[in-house]
């Protein structure tokens, strides 16, 4: 193992951890998905020894392949699915998934329920909204989720659990902002009107933007580069 990179990487994750406490109201509840979709498999290993179980990956392929390499001995790693998922995918990631961010549209949901059912498992889900109506961008146009919800409620063997939002390409911090604490108060009208209070997660914030995140009541952070780069990051 390379413990010069080891070290590297040790110390951008006590950083992020330290930012989680500094950032957020409710540190307990915070999640760090370590988005492994760029790592290196040493680098993988090297989470792994540093006690990391969370990954996310946008590629089925990619866990697949990193399945592979850790083959039994690491089988309680969670794998996250944070892409652009196709229908025809599903069946490769269903029976073990732990949790896919991206669910944005109902006919990807009803493939999910369908092969959770095959498996005999309540596969978890987010529903990735479009907030800020960016053209070309993945994510339900909120009304589009609207008027699928009841669809939704009745599903066994797929739970929605929270939502998932990607900040708007910009570097103005102030919309950035306005973008998740749109998303925070969404989560919770949606929670009072139909879901009873079971959506608890909201996964929103990647290197560039969790500390927005965060503050904004983001329960679960993606994070990737600033993981595994020298950094060049404070701002
Ligand atoms: C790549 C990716 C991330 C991580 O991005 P970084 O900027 O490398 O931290 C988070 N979420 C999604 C959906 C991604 O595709």
């Amino acid at each position: 193992m390379n413990e010069k990179r080891k070290k590297l990487i040790e110390n951008n994750i006590e950083k992020i951890n330290k930012d989680i406490h500094i950032h957020s109201k409710t540190p307990e509840v915070v999640k760090l998905v370590v988005v492994t979709k760029f790592a290196e498999l040493e680098d993988v290993e090297i989470l792994y020894e540093l006690g990391l179980r969370d990954y996310g990956e946008n590629k089925v392929q990619k866990i697949k392949e990193k399945k592979e390499y850790f083959e039994n001995k690491k089988n309680d790693i969670k794998w996250n699915f944070i892409g652009n998922l196709q229908k025809n995918k599903v069946k490769y990631i269903a029976e073990d998934i732990c949790l896919i961010h991206s669910i944005n549209k109902l006919s990807l949901a009803s493939e999910i329920e369908k092969q959770g059912k095959k498996y005999n498992r309540v596969i978890k889900g987010l529903i990735e909204i479009n907030i800020s109506n960016e053209e070309g961008k993945e994510g339900y146009i909120l009304e589009e989720f609207l008027e699928d919800i009841p669809e939704y409620l009745k599903m066994e063997n797929l739970k929605i659990v929270g939502l998932m939002a990607m900040a708007p390409f910009t570097s103005d911090d102030e919309i950035i902002r306005t973008v998740f604490s749109k998303m925070k108060k969404l989560l919770e009208e949606l929670n009072c009107r139909f879901f009873k209070g079971e959506l608890v997660e909201l996964s929103m914030g990647m290197s560039n933007d969790y500390k927005i995140a965060l503050e904004e009541g983001a329960t679960i952070i993606r994070v990737g580069t600033k993981i595994f780069e020298e950094e060049k990051w404070e701002k």
